[in-house]
C-alpha cells in the first residue's frame, strides 16, 4: 500500500490533507468539533490570506476550517450485480483508517484518505451523522454551512441527500434531517427558519418552488461578498411537514433527463438553501459611559441576529460527456453541465494550490458557493462512487475531486448584526415606561408645589391679617392721642382766655410738660408697638418654611416697611401739625397778654419775623420738638417722593425757620441747600411759597445771606418771582430778596443775576403785601448803594436807576400804603444823595417827590432828610431854582 503509492507519483499513497490537525481528526471524526481547530499548520495561514480576497468581511477574523471531505460507496445495484458479477469492485474501503483503495487492475491499487470513509452498508443516520451534522450544528450558532454531495450519476447523491424516506423513516437523507435538527433547535418565536430550492441547469437558475420564475440573478454584496438570490421565492418552514410537502413539489418540477446511465439520474444540480436567522443578546459593553452612570437608562443587552445559511448541493452527475452518449441538444446540455462543475473543479484546484487566481465567476455554480469553497463556511463534501470496475476511470477523477477539497481551506465566521428592529422595539418600550414614569413623577412634584404653595398663601394672608389689624388699631390709637391733645390744648387757650394771663400758661409750658412732652411719650409708644410689630412679623417669618412662603413673607415684610415708613412720615406730619398748632396758640397768647394789640404790624418787618418776634424771648415747646424729630430726618423728607409729605416737611422747616435759635442748626445741617433745591425741582407753588419764606428767614443772617448767593439762590429766587403767580409765594421771595439786598457786599451779584428786575417784576402782581417788600427791597437797596458810594467804593449812576426801577419808584412814592410810602421815601432820599443820579432823578420826576417829601412827609426824620438831601445838591438846588422852587 505504501510501497503503490509512492510508485503512484503525486497521487500515490496516502494523500494526506495539508491540516497537521487533520491526522488527529482522522482518528476520531474530523467532522466532529463544533468550533474549528485552533492549532493549524503554518500553511493554513496561507491559505486564509488568500481566502480572505474570496470571502466577505466580516466581523471578526474567524478561524479556519478546513473542507471536510467523506466518500460514500454504493452498494452493487442489481445490474452491476449481474454484469459485475465475475469482477471485483474498483475500490476497496478500510473505513476504520479512513482509507480508500482503488484498484488499478488486480496487483496495483491507490490508497487514499478521507476525513470520513462510509461503506455501501453505511446507514443514513450515520452517514448524516458524520457528514452533515456538525455542518448544521455550525448553521445554528450563526456560521454558514455546505453540505455538497459529488459524483458520477448512479452514485447516490440524491440518495444521500434528498431522499425523502416517507415509507421508511430510516432512509431520510441529510436535506431532511437537517431541517429536523434545525426545527428541534431554534425557537420559532425569535427566530426563523426559510427555505429556498433551486436548480442550476443549462447555467440558469431555476426556482423549484416555482417553475417560472426560471432565470434568477445571483446578487452579490459588494462590500460583505454575500450571495444572495433575492428573486427567489423563500418559504417559511415551521414544522417538518411543510418541509417535505416543499421538497416533494421541488422535486416534481426538477428536470430529469435520463441517460444510458440512470434513468433515475439528474443532469441538473439541485440547491436547498435553509436561511436560519436567530436572535442572540449580546453582552452588554464592559465600561458603561458616564451619561449611562447617572441616567435611569439602563442599557438593554446588545440586540443581535445571527443569519446563517445552510447550502445542501445535489451536484449533477460528474461523468464525462463522452461516457453519457449524449447527442445533440444532450450533448450541448452535458458540456454545460460540465461547464458548472468544471469551473467548480478549477476553483478547487486554484484554491488547493493556494493560487493567486481563483476563477470563481467563471460559471454560476462557483458563484453560488463561493463562500462554500474558500469563503467563510464550514463545509463537508460527500463524494459518492460505484463499486463497478466498469466506471473506475469517473471513480477515480471523482476520489482527485475530493482530495483537492480537502486542501480547501475556510475561514469560518459568524455573521452577526445588530437586530435594530428588535433594539428599536426595546427601546420604545423602555422610552414609554420612562415616559410613564416620568409623567407620574411630576405630577406627584406639581400637587407638591401647589400644596405648598397653598400653604404658603395661607400662612401669609394669616400674617397680613395680623399685621392690618395691628396697624389699624394703631392708626386709631394715634388718631385718638392727636385729638385727645387738640382737645387739651383747646382746653387749654380757653381756660387761659378766661384768666386773661400767660403765667400759669406758661409755667405748663416752659417746665417740660407741654404737648411736646406728650407727644414725645406718644411716639416713645408708637415706636414700641412698631418694634412689636417688627418681632411679630419676624416670628410669622420663622415660622414659615419653604423658599416660596419666605419669598411672599418678605414681600409682606417690605410691605410692613413701606407702612412704617408712612406711619413715621404720617407721626412727622402729626408733629408738624402740632408744631403749628404751638405756633398759632402761642401767637394767640401774645395778643391776648397785649390786649388785642398784636394785629398791629409794623409793616418794616418780613413776613416771618412776625411770628418769630411775638416768640422772642419765650422758650417755646418747638425746641423740644426739633430734638424729638431730629431735624436731618425732617430735612430728609423735604425729599419725599409723596408731595403732602414734602409739603408737611418745609412747613415744618419754615417753622423752624422763624426762630432765629434754629436758623444756624438749619443751614448747618444742610436746610439752606435744601431748600433751594425745592425751588429747583418742584413746580408746586406752595412748596415755592413755604421755601421762599423760610429763606427769607434765614436770609435775615448776613451769613447765610451769602451762602443763598453762593448757591445760586439769587437767580432761582429771580426765576421763582418770574413763575409765582400767588401773591403769598411773590410775597415770600420779594421778602427775600428783600433782605438779600441790605447786604453791601450782594450789590453787584444781585443786579447781575437779575435780583432787582425780578423785584420790579413782581410789583405786576398789585398786591400791596408784594409792594411793600419790593419797596423795602428797594430801599435797602438803595442804602447800600449810598453807603457804598460815600464810601468811595462805588461810583457811577445807581444800578437801581439803570435797572430801570426809577418810574415806579416816582410812581409808588406817594403811596396810599404807609409801609410803601416810608420805604419809597428813603430809597429816594438815598438815590438823591449822589450828584450821578440827579440828573436821571430830576428828568425822572423824582425831584417833585423829594420836594413834597421835604414839606409833607409825616415822620419828621425823613422830612428833614429829604430836605438837607435836596439842599446839599447843586444839581437839585440849581434845578430848583429854575423851577422856582423853595424848600
Ligand atoms: P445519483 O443521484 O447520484 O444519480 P441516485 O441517488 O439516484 O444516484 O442513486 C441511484 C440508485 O442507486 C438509486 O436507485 C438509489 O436508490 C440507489 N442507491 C444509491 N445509493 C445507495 C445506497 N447507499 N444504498 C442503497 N441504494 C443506493
Ligand atoms: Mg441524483
Amino acid at each position: 500500500m505504501a510501497s503503490g503509492a509512492n510508485r503512484n507519483g503525486m497521487h500515490k499513497g496516502t494523500v494526506k490533507p495539508p491540516s497537521a490537525a487533520n491526522s488527529s481528526n482522522l482518528k476520531s471524526s474530523s467532522f466532529k468539533p463544533r468550533l474549528p481547530p485552533s492549532n493549524q499548520s503554518p500553511g493554513s495561514a496561507l491559505r486564509r490570506t488568500n481566502s480572505a480576497s474570496f470571502t466577505a468581511a466580516a466581523r471578526d477574523d474567524g478561524v479556519p476550517g478546513r473542507v471536510r471531505v467523506a466518500v460514500r460507496l454504493r452498494p452493487r445495484n442489481a445490474e452491476e450485480l449481474v454484469a459485475d458479477a465475475d469482477f471485483a469492485d474498483c475500490v476497496e474501503l478500510q473505513p476504520e483508517l479512513k482509507r480508500l483503495k482503488l484498484r488499478k487492475n488486480n496487483w496495483d491499487s491507490e490508497t487514499y484518505e478521507f476525513d470520513e470513509v462510509l461503506t455501501e452498508f453505511a446507514s443514513q443516520k450515520r452517514v448524516y451523522e458524520v457528514v452533515a451534522k456538525p455542518v448544521v450544528e455550525s448553521v445554528l450558532d450563526g456560521y454558514n454551512g455546505t453540505v455538497m454531495a459529488y459524483g458520477q450519476t448512479g452514485t447516490g447523491k440524491t440518495f444521500t441527500l434528498g431522499r425523502l424516506g416517507e415509507e421508511d423513516t430510516s432512509a431520510r437523507g441529510i436535506m431532511v434531517r437537517s431541517m429536523e435538527e434545525i426545527l428541534a433547535n431554534v425557537s420559532l418565536e425569535t427566530d426563523s427558519v426559510t427555505v429556498s430550492y433551486l436548480q442550476l441547469y443549462m447555467e440558469a437558475i431555476q426556482d423549484l418552488l416555482d417553475p417560472a420564475n426560471d432565470n434568477i440573478s445571483i446578487v452579490e454584496d459588494p462590500k460583505t461578498g454575500d450571495v444572495s438570490l433575492p428573486g427567489a421565492t423563500h418559504v417559511e418552514i415551521r414544522d417538518e411537514h411543510s418541509f417535505l410537502e416543499l421538497l416533494r413539489l421541488g422535486e416534481a418540477h426538477r428536470i430529469a433527463a435520463n441517460t444510458k446511465l440512470n434513468t433515475e439520474s439528474s443532469r441538473s444540480h439541485a440547491i436547498l438553501m435553509v436561511h436560519v436567522k436567530r436572535s442572540v443578546l449580546g453582552a452588554e459593553d464592559a465600561i458603561p459611559s458616564e451619561i449611562d452612570k447617572s441616567s435611569h437608562f439602563v442599557k438593554p443587552p446588545k440586540p443581535l441576529v445571527r443569519k446563517s445559511k445552510l447550502v445542501l448541493v445535489d451536484l449533477a452527475g460528474s461523468e464525462r460527456v463522452h461516457k453519457s452518449g449524449s447527442e445533440g441538444h444532450m450533448l450541448e446540455e452535458a458540456k454545460s453541465i460540465n461547464l458548472s462543475l468544471s469551473a467548480l473543479g478549477k476553483c478547487i484546484n486554484a484554491l488547493a494550490e493556494n493560487s493567486a487566481h481563483v476563477p470563481v465567476r467563471d460559471s454560476k455554480l462557483t458563484r453560488l458557493l463561493r463562500d462554500s469553497f474558500g469563503g467563510t463556511a464550514r463545509t463537508s463534501l460527500i463524494v459518492t462512487i460505484g463499486p463497478s470496475p466498469r466506471h473506475r476511470g469517473e471513480t477515480a477523477s471523482t476520489i482527485l475531486f475530493g482530495q483537492r477539497a480537502m486542501k480547501v481551506e475556510n475561514m469560518l465566521r459568524i455573521k452577526e448584526e445588530f437586530d435594530y428592529k428588535s433594539l428599536a422595539r426595546r427601546l420604545e418600550i423602555q422610552l414609554d415606561k420612562l415616559i410613564a414614569e416620568n409623567e407620574r413623577q411630576q405630577k406627584a412634584f406639581d400637587d407638591e408645589v401647589e400644596r405648598i404653595n397653598l400653604e404658603a398663601q395661607n400662612r401669609v394672608s394669616e400674617v397680613e391679617r395680623d399685621f392690618t389689624d395691628a396697624l389699624e388699631k394703631e392708626r386709631l390709637k394715634c388718631q385718638m392721642e392727636y385729638m385727645e391733645s387738640v382737645k387739651k390744648l383747646e382746653e387749654k387757650m380757653i381756660e387761659n382766655q378766661r384768666k386773661h394771663g400767660c403765667d400759669g400758661f406758661m409755667n405748663d409750658k416752659c417746665n417740660g410738660k407741654g404737648p411736646g412732652f406728650s407727644i414725645a411719650e406718644d411716639v416713645a409708644e408708637v415706636k414700641k408697638l412698631l418694634e412689636k410689630e417688627i418681632n411679630m412679623r419676624k416670628e410669622a417669618e420663622e415660622e414659615a418654611g419653604g423658599a416660596a412662603e419666605i419669598l411672599k413673607l418678605q414681600k409682606a415684610l417690605e410691605d410692613e416697611g413701606h407702612q412704617k415708613k408712612k406711619l413715621e412720615e404720617e407721626i412727622i406730619i402729626l408733629r408738624s401739625q402740632m408744631l403749628q398748632l404751638t405756633f398759632e396758640a402761642e401767637q394767640m397768647r401774645r395778643c391776648l397778654g397785649r390786649g388785642g394789640s398784636g394785629n398791629a404790624h409794623t409793616g418794616l418787618d418780613s413776613p416771618m419775623s412776625q411770628v418769630r418776634d411775638s416768640l422772642n424771648g419765650h422758650k417755646t415747646p418747638v425746641a423740644a420738638l426739633f430734638e424729638q424729630v431730629g431735624l436731618q430726618k425732617i430735612l430728609a423728607l423735604l425729599e419725599s417722593e409723596d408731595p403732602n409729605v414734602r409739603i408737611h416737611a418745609v412747613k415744618v422747616v419754615a417753622n423752624l425757620a422763624a426762630e432765629e435759635a434754629n436758623q444756624e442748626r438749619i443751614v448747618e445741617a444742610g436746610g439752606l441747600t435744601s431748600l433751594l433745591m425745592l425751588l429747583r425741582s418742584y413746580e408746586d407753588e406752595t412748596v415755592h411759597r413755604v421755601a421762599a419764606g423760610a429763606i427769607a428767614n434765614l436770609a435775615m443772617n448776613e451769613a447765610n445771606q451769602e451762602l443763598i448767593m453762593v448757591q445760586g439762590g439769587i437767580s432761582l429766587l429771580s426765576m421763582t418771582a418770574s413763575d409765582a403767580e400767588d401773591p403769598q409765594t411773590l410775597r415770600m421771595v420779594a421778602g427775600a430778596i428783600a433782605n438779600l439786598c441790605g447786604n453791601d457786599k450782594l450789590q453787584s451779584k444781585l443786579r447781575s443775576e437779575g435780583g432787582i428786575k425780578a423785584l420790579l417784576g413782581m410789583v405786576r402782581c398789585g398786591h400791596l403785601d408784594v409792594l411793600s417788600q419790593v419797596a423795602r427791597g428797594i430801599a435797602n437797596f438803595a442804602k447800600c448803594e449810598s453807603r457804598a458810594s460815600t464810601n468811595g467804593i462805588k461810583s457811577g449812576r445807581s444800578l437801581l436807576i439803570d435797572d430801570g426801577a426809577l418810574p415806579w419808584i416816582v410812581q409808588n412814592a406817594n403811596n396810599d400804603s404807609a409801609p410803601i410810602r416810608r420805604h419809597i421815601e428813603l430809597a429816594l432820599c438815598h438815590l438823591a444823595q449822589h450828584e450821578v443820579n440827579a440828573k436821571d432823578m430830576i428828568c425822572g420826576g423824582a425831584l417833585w417827590e423829594l420836594v413834597r417829601i421835604s414839606q409833607d412827609c409825616s415822620r419828621e426824620d425823613i422830612r428833614s432828610l429829604a430836605r438837607r438831601t435836596l439842599n446839599s445838591s447843586p444839581v437839585f438846588r440849581a434845578e430848583m431854582r429854575r423851577l422856582r422852587i423853595e424848600l
